[in-house]
């Protein structure tokens, strides 16, 4: 019987099921024949009525492979930049200010995040050690006192840091692990053992996702997504103390900070409007498919409609309105890695900004980046009409 990865209960709702995703969204391909057999899995996501948690029931964890060809970089954007900039300044800034500070990264990427860090923590910090099995072994700028090892976090891992962190940050990475509580004991194992330790976590939030309707958001391997209420539970269950939790990107992440306590129950409040905002998304899913996809159909009579931004949510939204590749013209992405390139199922094919003819339409796949991509078409002097994907 499926139980709830968080709290052990039993009463779910299944708020989406689709029968064939991408295993991995960032993965791009190098031609059509390759994009259209990219290795997939099943999404039957879950919400638990108990503690707010969702999770994909038919995550499959032998199948994901995470390895150097992965790339997630979001860092050619500004917003985002600027968004790394402020959280690295909210660590240091919660960080104690006495002592010789090692940090760990948990899924560090290519090292961005630690190299922000290093730069605005100064001689704060001693050491700062990441793990990432996508680790491709260049920093993005120097730095003597970081250090990546190419390695899944775990209790197996946890040896390999010099000396027991002080600090600990998880980006973008608890909603990739099938078992959060196991995740979470790991990384309270690596932690000093202090009320002076912090643990940072951002990830994604359900919530967001259910309030402003964005099925482009659950995808496979996002296979454990949070709310308030399920980080209360997995906290308190792990060690930990939660200190503080708030949104931060426009609302769509969560960031918790919290510090080692004892194992604890789970706070008996009452659920949140969670459960409405959930069965409401499970009505409205079809009608935003069916929507996109004459939307699409109506606008296409000019220079085509392409997705802006060949990521998770756009890979997924492809999928969705037009899982056969025959409606959208392609994917537009400022990354010079993903142009030339496909998208995995839908062969959807990558272009840079540059390459989009008067008379075009864009669909926004992310509204932070809005002014952004604006900006972007008004430099190249092309007219091309903005969509969101909140317009519908
Ligand atoms: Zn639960």
């Amino acid at each position: 019987m499926t139980i709830c990865p968080i709290c052990k209960g039993s009463s779910f709702i299944e708020v989406d099921r689709r029968a064939r995703v991408p295993l991995l969204q960032n993965r791009v391909w190098e031609d059509r024949a390759g994009a259209r057999v990219a290795p997939a899995g099943a999404l039957s996501m879950m919400f638990c009525r108990t503690c707010e948690f969702a999770w994909n029931g038919a995550f499959d964890r032998s199948k994901v492979l995470y390895d150097p060809a992965y790339d997630n970089d979001q860092m050619q954007s500004d917003y985002f930049r600027k968004h790394v900039a402020a959280m690295a300044r909210r660590i240091v800034d919660a960080a104690p200010k006495a002592g010789c500070l090692h940090v760990a990264e948990v899924g560090c990427g290519q090292g961005a995040f630690l190299a922000e860090l290093a730069e605005v923590g100064g001689k704060r910090f001693a050491s700062l050690t990441g793990f990432d099995p996508a680790w491709r072994g260049q920093l993005p700028s120097e730095a003597p006192n970081i250090r990546i090892l190419q390695r899944y976090f775990g209790q197996e891992t946890a040896y390999l840091m010099e000396e027991p962190a002080q600090i600990v940050v998880s980006r973008h990475t608890i909603e990739h692990v099938p078992d959060p509580i196991e995740f979470l004991r790991s990384i309270r194992t690596a932690m000093l053992n202090s009320p002076d330790a912090r643990l940072f976590l951002e990830t994604p939030d359900i919530g967001w996702i259910f309030r402003n309707f964005q099925p482009q958001d659950l995808f496979y391997e996002h296979c454990s997504l949070f709310s308030p209420r399920a980080f209360e539970f997995a906290l308190a269950s792990t060690g930990f103390e939660l200190l503080q939790l708030e949104h931060v990107f426009g609302g769509q992440y969560l960031w918790v900070e919290a510090r080692p306590g004892d194992i604890s129950h789970p706070p008996m409040t009452a659920a949140s409007e969670l459960l409405a905002d959930a069965n409401r998304f499970v009505e409205r899913r079809a009608e935003f498919v069916e929507k996109w996809g004459d939307q699409i159909d109506i606008v296409a009579q000019g220079s085509g409609v392409w997705v802006w931004g060949a990521s998770s949510k756009g890979v997924t939204f492809a999928l969705l309105v037009d899982p056969a590749g025959a409606r959208l013209k392609g994917a537009i992405d400022i990354n010079p890695n993903k142009v030339g390139r496909f998208m995995p199922i839908s062969t959807l094919p990558i272009s840079a900004p540059s390459e989009l003819l008067d008379g075009a339409t864009v669909i926004v796949m992310n509204p932070n980046y809005h002014a952004e991509i604006v900006e972007i078409v008004a430099e190249i002097g092309t007219n091309v009409t903005i969509l969101n994907l909140t317009d519908i």
